[in-house]
């Protein structure tokens, strides 16, 4: 199958996984930024996020986009859906300290 990407974008990572796919399904895609978690003396991933662009695409991914991955399924997000989502976590790492620190409470009792 031909290379139909072309020159890839500067924030393109350079590794295609789609090479043998049709040109439709071909396309760049950023190094993922991954979250993993220590947890239970193993690392879990919680959180993938890059971006994305099927050149040859014929819906919406002919545009550049984000992805985030949940664990669950990919979504496409805005740019205000990852300020949104980095305000989440952020809320989210306040909530587990102040359960950590109420499991040691709740131990001591
Ligand atoms: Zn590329």
């Amino acid at each position: 199958m031909p290379d139909v990407l072309g020159p890839c974008p500067a924030w393109c990572s350079g590794v295609h996984h789609t090479k043998d796919e049709l040109p439709v399904d071909q396309g760049h895609q950023s190094a993922p930024i991954m979250l993993q978690v220590p947890v239970s003396g193993r690392q879990v991933d919680v959180l993938e996020a890059f971006i994305s662009q099927y050149p040859n695409a014929l819906v919406s991914r002919a545009d550049v986009y984000a992805a985030v991955d949940l664990g669950s399924d990919f979504y496409e997000v805005t740019t205000e859906d990852l300020d949104a989502l980095a305000r989440g976590l952020e809320v989210h790492a306040q909530r587990l300290r102040q359960l950590g620190r109420d499991l040691t409470e709740a131990r001591r009792i």
